[in-house]
């Protein structure tokens, strides 16, 4: 008898049918003896509908006031579900992320898990029950409901099965395991068998959303033994694992991760001498800014341009910083783009495999791609480029190094 903790995402609970497909797949885990505990999300669509919602009665929803509207999504999913497994004859049991005590931090938005009372789910799983959590929230610990950030969902689930020592944690989505790259952009990409957590957490963070960043870190942290699934179909997945496939020839490169998200910023002809990356980039991380690349030229006549970039929503404030600290550092002007994208290749392989980085650039620029800044690290190589070329940077990087599925 094993237990698991089962994660359904958005589309897998969004309607009626698909709630009472995921009761029967629950209800079959727990007839082979499982014990099962479920997380789920809210249905598709609504936390999107929820957070429009906030937005029209207020420019700049209030945090705690945001988390508390749009942690009911998730509420509404919870109740579905055990009503379907009472219908079909199964004992279960609904919680809120604050019933089960999912104590966070009380960073509204974007609230970190600190600890889980496991105690209470144990005893009900102990006597029989299924216990459906609602993913992607929890509580502070003045009692305020927080929320985990977009897709935190499989950290609440992850979360809890550390907290349980589940043998198991099961990602069930819409997709049947982790992909070389995202399949709705590349057709031909293929499903992985396994995939290391390092490069798993490469892949979420370069932007791949199959799996929340945290749920990645959470997992490889505690040693959550972490595997991504269809619902809709049978299948063994992708297993996370820690170890690096054993096999003979490893892969240069095991994924593409792209993001849209990104908006770049320049500062124009500053003086080229100590301290101006310090007093450009210091006030942009005081206001709470990730600053993600970063080039810096280096000048003719005793200026450089410097350029970084941002997340297109800090875009517009990382301008009004920059606005304000000009004059001081006597810069010519400040511009911005916010039309960039950022593409990356990773791969463990890259670390025995010189050559990555100039198969890469050639590969864009034989697309007449222009690549407007770098960024590498031991597993991963970012290039960031013009949005409208980003598609075409995936399908052509994709297939250069040989991920496309054979026809
Ligand atoms: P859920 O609602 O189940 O959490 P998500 O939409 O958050 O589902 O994540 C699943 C989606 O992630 C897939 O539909 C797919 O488009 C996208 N995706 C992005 N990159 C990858 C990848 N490398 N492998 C598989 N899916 C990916
Ligand atoms: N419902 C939340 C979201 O849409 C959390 C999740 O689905 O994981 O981001
Ligand atoms: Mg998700």
């Amino acid at each position: 008898m094993a237990l698991i903790v089962q994660k359904y995402g958005g589309t897998s609970v969004g309607s009626p049918e698909r709630i009472k497909n995921v009761a029967r797949k629950v209800a079959n885990f727990q007839a082979q003896g499982h014990q099962v505990v479920v997380v789920v999300s809210a249905m598709s669509g609504e936390t999107n509908r929820l957070i429009a919602l906030a937005k029209e009665v207020a420019t700049q929803p209030d945090p705690r006031e945001l988390d508390v509207v749009v942690s009911t999504g998730e509420q509404v999913t919870i109740g579905l579900l055990c009503m379907a497994l009472h219908d079909i004859g199964v004992k279960a049991k609904s919680y809120t992320g604050g019933q089960v005590r999912i104590l966070t931090d009380s960073a509204h938005t974007k609230a970190r898990i600190l600890n889980i009372d496991e105690a209470p789910v144990k005893k009900d799983l102990d006597e029989g029950n299924v216990v459906v959590v609602a993913g992607f929230q929890g509580v502070d610990e003045n009692g305020n409901i927080t929320t985990l950030g977009r897709g935190g969902s499989d950290t609440t689930g992850v979360a809890l099965a550390a907290a349980l020592k589940a043998d198991e944690c099961q990602i069930y989505t819409d997709v049947d395991g982790v992909y070389t790259t995202d399949p709705r952009i590349v057709p031909e990409a293929r499903k992985l068998d396994a995939i290391t957590f390092e490069e798993m957490l490469e892949l979420a963070s370069l932007g791949s959303k199959v799996l929340q960043i945290r749920s990645v870190e959470f997992a490889g942290k505690y040693k959550v033994k972490l595997r991504v699934l269809s619902s809709f179909q049978e299948g063994e997945g992708t297993l996370i694992t820690v170890e690096e496939d054993q096999k003979m020839e490893q892969p240069v490169i095991s994924g593409i991760a792209f993001n849209r998200d990104e908006a770049k910023l320049t500062v124009l002809g500053v003086p080229d001498k100590p301290g101006i990356a310090y007093q450009i980039l210091g006030p942009i991380a005081d206001a709470n800014v990730d600053v993600d690349m970063i080039i810096q030229n280096v000048g003719h006549d005793g200026t450089t341009d410097f350029s970084f970039t941002v997340s297109r929503g800090d875009l517009d404030k990382a301008v009004k910083i920059l606005e304000g600290v000009k004059d001081h550092i006597g810069a010519r002007a400040i511009s911005s783009d916010k039309t960039m994208a950022k593409v990356s290749v990773v791969g463990m392989g890259m670390r025995s495999h010189p050559g990555v980085a100039s198969k890469m650039f050639r590969t864009l620029a034989e697309e007449g791609i222009n690549i407007q800044m770098i960024s590498t690290s031991e597993i991963k190589i970012s290039v960031a480029i013009e949005e409208k070329y980003l598609e075409l940077a995936v399908r052509v990087l994709h297939k250069a190094f040989g991920l496309d599925a054979a026809a």
